[in-house]
């Protein structure tokens, strides 16, 4: 593509900030636009980078300052209701050798941001309103101030409930597939003195997770069974975290009472998104916009990380047709299979029946160690 061309990055997430950083020095004029007032800093739980994705955060020479702010986690144990062990794993023994790291997401944006700044022309509090004309040269777009603009690319970085998959893509082209549940993900002070771990509190229709954040906070996210596909409004949602929780145990209770009001609660459904084709005339989708495949996954990051570097780089030397097409063929066939199996997986998060949760809890209890070795070194290694 030619190096001049005037690319506009809709959302300034992970795949976003990863797109600006290698158009941005590689000659090409990006634009980020972003729905938010600044680099988004709430949402602060854990993500990683593995496999692939890390590798190319080498090759753009970010891992230092990502393996700085790294959440120092070593370990992570499994609970019943009654708060007995199912399982407990290692992650120094289980990781060794695999290129993996874990980061809160604000931290990650605000790495991903101090090499992306200088890279790209930013727009906040700006989104786009109209896609006004999508051909094989350029692709024009109306954004919320009313201002219209013509671009040469359009990639859509903007997340789960992407505008710009909605604007450019016909909904017979997208399906979405609804877990069944919803998440629900916030920081308050560390009222457990919980130190270096993953704590897991597995029941059989929700389970909730907390742990130690590298500011010395406690991070905890709950996952629970509910078919919204919108969450409620910011100000509705303790109260509906609540309501699912009210039963809960005293740990969870504790978590739940101590929410402080200034924290900002992430909550969505659990959608996995799943598209016939992720382009369309000079509009590309990547990441969670393109198929977003949920926390079970624990691989969105990557993935969204891994498609932003596969088409740019491709991006240096092809057409953007050529670049749609090393996207699609480098990654979809890993998505696909992600997909797969997280739907699977998430019968045993969260079991729904008696049945299902006393095979899962038997599991976790004899399931020895070095299964785990082998089963994160083949997922981890990949995307
Ligand atoms: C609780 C939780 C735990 C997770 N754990 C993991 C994990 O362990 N490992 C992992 O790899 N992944 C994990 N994920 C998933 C991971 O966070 C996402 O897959 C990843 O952030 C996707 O990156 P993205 O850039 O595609 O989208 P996002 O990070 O969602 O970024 C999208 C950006 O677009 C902006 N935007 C949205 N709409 C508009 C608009 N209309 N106009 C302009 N801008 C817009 C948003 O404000 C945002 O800045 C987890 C997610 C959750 C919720």
């Amino acid at each position: 593509m030619n190096k001049n061309s005037r690319i506009l990055i809709h959302g300034a997430g992970v795949a976003g900030l990863a797109c600006a950083i290698w158009l941005g020095r590689n000659g090409f004029r990006p634009v980020v636009v972003e729905k938010s007032p600044q680099i988004r800093a709430d949402g602060g739980f854990i993500i990683c980078l593995s496999g692939t994705s890390y590798r190319f955060a080498d090759e753009l020479g970010m891992l230092d300052a990502l393996n700085a702010r790294d959440s120092d986690i070593h370990a992570s144990s499994y609970h019943n209701r009654s708060g007995s062990t199912l399982m407990q794993l290692d992650y120094q023994y289980l990781f060794d050798g695999v290129d993996f790291l874990q980061i809160s997401r604000d931290e990650i944006e605000n790495v991903l941001y101090s090499y992306a700044q200088d890279c790209a022309e930013y727009r906040f509090s700006l989104s786009i309103e109209k896609i006004l004309r999508n051909d094989s040269n350029s692709v024009e777009v109306q954004f919320t101030d009313g201002s219209i603009e013509e671009f040469d690319l359009l990639i859509g970085a903007d997340g789960l409930h992407s505008r710009v998959r909605k604007l450019a893509f016909d909904e017979a082209e997208i399906k979405q597939h609804h877990l069944g549940m919803q998440v629900a993900a916030y920081k308050l002070d560390d009222v457990i003195g919980l130190k270096n771990k993953f704590e897991y509190h597995m029941e059989k229709d929700r389970y909730m997770v907390l742990y130690s954040c590298r500011d010395g906070q406690l991070g905890c996210v709950f996952v629970w069974r509910a078919n919204e596909s919108y969450p409620p409004t910011a100000t509705q949602r303790w109260d509906y975290l609540n309501g699912y929780f009210k039963d809960a145990g005293p740990l969870a209770r504790k978590v739940l009472d101590n929410y402080p009001d200034t924290s900002p609660m992430y909550m969505d459904p659990l959608l996995q998104v799943e598209m016939r084709r992720w382009h369309s005339g000079r509009v590309v989708v990547i990441g969670d916009a393109a198929h977003c495949m949920t926390l079970l996954s624990g691989q969105g990051a990557s993935s969204a990380f891994s498609d932003a570097s596969y088409l740019c780089r491709a991006l240096i030397n092809e057409s953007p047709e050529q670049a749609f097409s090393t996207l699609e063929q480098t990654m979809r066939p890993s998505i696909t299979q992600m997909q797969e199996s997280t739907r699977k997986a998430a019968n045993w998060y969260i079991p729904g029946n008696r049945v299902r949760q006393l095979i899962r809890d038997t599991g976790m209890r004899l399931m020895p160690t070095d299964y785990f070795k082998g089963y994160f070194k083949k997922k981890y290694m990949k995307i």
